[in-house]
């Protein structure tokens, strides 16, 4: 087969143009950003475009636009090798954490790829980010697709998508991936970390479960907090998930007051996933006094996810799966490769 791409235009600063009225950058057309990278009719494939009917800066991406993205990638899977989604960077790697656990058994890469200034301006880092997210999504050897997985192109790395969180809201180079090597280096010559691409076996055709429930919460513990706000998030009408955001290894404060809370959220049939705020690193419940009692609660660990990930494994499991205990057993499992399991300490 002719190796073809379809890239995907969502919105996103890289095709923003600063509003006439306002001087507010806000999305506009896919042509100019074509205008704007003539060489890449030079790669030697064939290039197509989807324009999502309403451009949007990322910090209005909602679960449908996740859904709509599958939609497009899989009416379109037998025509192209690969996919690119231009996307703006503020919400990027929710995006690509909820397309990897959505899209099953995928064979060809799904890049998402945008920039930190317009393609239109003359020191933007759009023009390379695109043009070797194009040519990764294109990467083939023997046939089969280099990269198929889906990840984040940004400032010369090429990451796993729910590994990815954006650090910068300034520099070119936005994203990080603290506890995932990058899937690829771009210099010279684009250095591909064969050892970290998921190659594993697809076992069936290629599919997509788009549903999410969206009734969790995120809880960010610090010294001081009120436990009427604790009573606030977990009295939530609905809640069916909630991130807990602890310190470290996976600690949290071992009052009788917050653990109090924790319990009667865990009995109360709430999942609790214990994702640690720092940005390098791997939960490790057990490990010390703060954490066994959350443990001893039913609190699951997140290990070393992000945030991020978190949110969209979590919005995925409850929408997936009824059996709480079920649940459990994946959100202490890599789905698609999100996590590090370790078993240190317990
Ligand atoms: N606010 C923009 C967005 O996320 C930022 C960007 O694209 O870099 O759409």
């Amino acid at each position: 087969m002719t190796r073809s791409i379809l890239i995907i235009y969502t919105g996103g600063t890289i095709g923003m143009i600063n509003d006439p009225e306002t001087g507010a950058l806000c999305p506009f057309d896919f042509e100019q950003i074509m205008n704007a990278v003539p060489e890449i009719k030079e790669f030697g494939f064939k290039i197509d475009s989807y324009t999502l009917p309403k451009l949007i800066d990322s910090s209005d991406v909602k679960p449908q636009l996740w859904k709509e993205l599958c939609d497009i990638i899989l009416e379109n899977y037998e025509k192209y090798s690969g996919f690119v989604i231009l996307h703006g960077t503020d919400t990027m790697a929710y995006s690509a954490s909820a397309l990897s656990f959505m899209l099953n058994n995928l064979t060809k890469p799904v890049v998402f790829t945008g920039s930190q200034l317009p393609i239109g301006k003359i020191r933007t880092d759009g023009r390379e980010n695109l043009i070797a997210a194009l040519e990764i999504a294109a990467a083939e050897i023997e046939g089969k697709a280099v990269v198929p997985e889906v990840c984040i192109l940004f400032g010369a790395k090429l990451f796993r998508g729910n590994r990815t969180t954006k650090i910068n809201a300034e520099s070119f180079d936005a994203f990080q991936s603290f506890n995932y090597p990058p899937l690829a280096e771009i210099g010279i010559h684009i250095h591909y970390n064969y050892g970290a691409i998921d190659y594993a076996p697809r076992i069936g055709e290629v599919s997509a479960y788009t549903d999410m429930d969206t009734h969790i919460a995120i809880l960010k513990i610090f010294p001081g907090i009120r436990p009427e706000f604790i009573d606030a998030v977990i009295e939530m009408p609905g809640l069916k998930g909630l991130i807990l955001e602890t310190y470290g290894s996976g600690n949290a404060p071992t009052d009788e007051v917050f653990l109090s809370k924790v319990r009667k959220a865990c009995e109360k049939g709430i999942l609790i996933y214990n994702v640690t705020q720092c940005q390098g690193g791997t939960v490790e419940m057990g490990r010390y006094e703060t954490s066994r009692e959350l443990l001893r609660s039913g609190v699951t660990s997140g290990y070393d996810i992000t945030t991020e990930a978190a949110v969209c494994k979590m919005m995925h499991l409850l929408a997936r799966e009824k059996d709480a205990n079920e649940i459990k057993k994946s959100l202490n499992s890599a789905l698609k490769g999100e996590i590090t399991v370790n078993h240190i300490g317990f």
